[in-house]
């Protein structure tokens, strides 16, 4: 032990800290400070939080925040490690807070401590995202449609959903104009209004890869503002033409579709092979039936690759290639098509087939109004 005496107030001392002894050193070091009025500035509708002069997004609960904004407004020493505070919250009314707080910290080797108070004031103010919305802001519309048809109702429930979904993200990534004003719901489709322009243009991409839609965009001017034109751009989104279910005619060959998107595919339905095709090389590809003409007929014979099939409404045997997804041996129901008087089989029933169940009379109905409506529907594009 050495013999040493403080230089400031003349008491025998260990060791010396900053020249001085323990108590004079703790004397002469502030190891945190607040000030006695901390504000907040919350948002009632959305929990978004000011800072400065932006706004945050912000899910997490009040007292959470106040903590938050605590440890923000609280300044610590320069020399102090392992620093561990602690906030004790007790509130009067709704606006005003009151905080004890206890700071632990080590300062050249002495562990000590203060305990500081602090008034928080949070003041509640409608956010730049809650005001645009309720004044019906939105920088961009994305129609959802389908092409050369109407859309069917899950398909734009679907496709409804995934641009919520993106928009979401985009909200919590810190994009506040990732909001959605209205979604109409017309008889050619649904049309959402998005508030940020590259929140609807992601959500576009993202329709793209996971359901194969294609899309424009057109801007329209609707003002200035700093001297700069301000656009609103209108996103037409499409889904694919054909859907699984459908049956086409493609340069002669009959095609119950099966996935739809970039690429085509299903299956040849006269020979049973396998078809694959780029979505944008069928533009001369007609719908001719779907999965709701199928009707049961009885398969009378099977020889070889020759098979007879009993006409549901003649009643007379009519001879078939035998496609290669039946695999039927005679004396059986199996369910054909018949298109322009040509018995095509199906493959047998499988589970996650189209228009088969709820959904289909709906699309049937709707596809029928497509065809009355022809093509002069507004924003309809055949
Ligand atoms: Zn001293
Ligand atoms: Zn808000």
């Amino acid at each position: 032990m050495k013999n040493l005496a403080c230089p400031v107030c003349g008491r025998p001392a260990d060791n010396l800290v900053d020249g001085r002894c323990r108590d004079c050193f703790l004397k002469t070091f502030t190891l945190a400070r607040i000030p006695h009025i901390v504000r907040t500035i919350i948002c009632p509708l959305c929990g978004a939080v000011k800072k400065g002069a932006r706004w945050e997004g912000n899910t997490a609960e009040l007292e959470d925040v106040i903590q938050e904004r605590i440890k923000e407004a609280l300044k610590i020493g320069p020399d102090a490690g392992d620093v561990q505070v602690s906030i004790d919250l007790t509130n009067s009314d709704p606006s005003i807070y009151h905080a004890g707080i206890k700071v632990d910290a080590n300062v050249k080797g002495i562990r000590t401590n203060v305990a500081l108070k602090t008034e928080i004031r949070v003041s509640r103010e409608t956010c730049d995202t809650c005001s645009r919305i309720s004044g019906g802001y939105y920088e961009a519309v994305v129609q959802v449609r389908a092409e050369g048809r109407f859309p069917d109702e899950e398909e734009q429930v679907q496709l409804v959903e995934l641009i919520e979904e993106m928009i979401e993200r985009q909200y919590r990534k810190g994009y506040r104009l990732a909001f959605i004003t209205k979604v109409d719901e017309l008889p050619e489709g649904t049309d959402v209004y998005i508030g940020s322009n590259s929140s609807a243009r992601q959500a576009c991409k993202l329709a793209a890869e996971r359901f194969g839609c294609s899309y424009s965009e057109s801007p329209t001017l609707v003002g200035k503002k700093d001297g700069k034109d301000i656009y609103r751009i209108t996103y037409s989104l499409r889904l694919p033409r054909f859907v699984p279910g459908d049956i086409i005619n493609t340069g002669g060959d009959a095609v119950l579709i099966r996935h739809s998107g970039k690429r085509t595919s299903g299956l040849l339905l006269r020979s049973g092979l396998e078809f694959s095709e780029n979505t944008n090389r069928l533009k001369d590809a007609v719908k001719i039936a779907d999965m709701e003409d199928a009707v049961d007929a009885v398969l009378v014979s099977v020889e070889d690759d020759i098979v007879q099939v009993m006409h549901p409404t003649t009643f007379r045997p009519v001879t078939l290639k035998k496609p290669a997804h039946l695999s039927g041996r005679g004396s059986e129901d199996i369910r054909i098509v018949i298109i322009s008087d040509e018995i095509f089989i199906l493959p047998p029933y499988q589970e996650n087939e189209r228009n088969e169940g709820t959904g289909g009379t709906e699309r049937a109905s709707r596809n029928c109004q497509a065809e009355a409506a022809g093509t002069g529907m507004p924003g309809y594009e055949a």
